[in-house]
């Protein structure tokens, strides 16, 4: 396995690749690599011949008053999880490589990005498409590889590659639970004993809500209720949105038909944690 820190050895590698006209599978993160991440790169190896990972805390995704100082990073723990999952090349820039003084260009998906997560994190989705755009330029992989944990994200991302003419294949991987339910992400790392608890709700509230659309609950309002009475009787957890929505277009619902899915976030303390579900509905 090759470890990358500049951009310069990252397209001299890159270039070298275009001869062996392999297929070359990209998977995105920001490191704090868990079980989650690992099966993103295990999908990636059987799918690929050349699997790249990223690793770059990217700043611009993060609101003012959000943990970018504070996100876990662990460089040589992450490189020894890839060099086990059989990762040939990280790509692990410098902030300023990938961000210079002056750099002033930002990439917008529009209405997608303003709801949900768009509504609670302003600049987020705008952060996330720049530095995808970015690294897909840089990588400009066959294949992208993102989990479904962060369902909004892929369906940016995927309006991202359509709009743009890009011609990476995106492919959503299955979220990686822990026992309980909880989806894996290396913020619950944040959770006090009684919040890890508690975070398990997030997931019980949307598996109440695909419960009560398999029981022949069509209404908008009757599933988020089941959503909500599930979280609303604890203290100490916010809800930021339980909803129902169309899975491509991601707006609410009236009437459950279809691909849907189940979006949720809330708040245990400081810590923000997010899930989905997506349930295909027959009447
Ligand atoms: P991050 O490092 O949080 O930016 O995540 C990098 C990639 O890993 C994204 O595509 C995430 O959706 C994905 N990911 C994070 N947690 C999970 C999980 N529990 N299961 C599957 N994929 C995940």
């Amino acid at each position: 396995m090759r470890t990358i820190r500049t951009i310069q050895a990252f397209r001299t590698w890159r270039r070298q690749q275009d001869s062996r006209k392999t297929s070359l599978g990209f998977v995105p993160t920001m490191g704090a690599l868990h079980a989650g991440h690992r099966s993103l790169i295990q999908r990636a190896r059987e799918t690929c011949e050349t699997v790249v990972v990223s690793i770059f805390v990217n700043p611009l995704q993060f609101g003012p008053k959000e943990d970018y100082r504070h996100y876990p990073r662990d460089l040589i723990r992450d490189l020894k999880i890839c060099e086990e999952e059989r990762v040939d090349v990280v790509f692990a820039p410098q902030l300023a490589a990938l961000f210079p003084l002056r750099f002033q260009t930002t990439v917008t998906v529009g209405v997608l990005s303003k709801r949900w997560e768009g509504e609670s994190r302003p600049s987020h989705f705008q952060g996330v498409t720049t530095i995808v755009t970015k690294l897909l330029n840089l990588a400009r992989p066959t294949h992208t590889f993102f989990g479904q944990k962060d369902y909004q994200q892929c369906v940016v991302i995927q309006q991202l590659v359509k709009d743009l003419e890009l011609t990476t294949k995106i492919i959503l991987c299955p979220t990686i639970r822990d026992t309980d339910g909880l989806a894996l992400s290396s913020r619950n790392q944040y959770l006090t004993p009684l919040q890890r608890q508690q975070a398990k709700l997030l997931y019980q509230a949307l598996s109440a809500g695909k419960q009560a659309i398999a029981k022949g609950k069509y209404t908008n309002k009757d599933i988020c209720q089941t959503m909500h009475r599930v979280v609303n009787t604890h203290h100490g957890i916010s809800v930021d949105y339980l909803v129902c929505c169309d899975a491509m277009t991601l707006e609410p619902l009236k009437q459950v038909e279809g691909k849907v899915v189940l979006l949720g976030a809330i708040r245990l303390g400081k810590v923000r944690l997010i899930d989905n579900l997506l349930v295909r509905v027959r009447h």
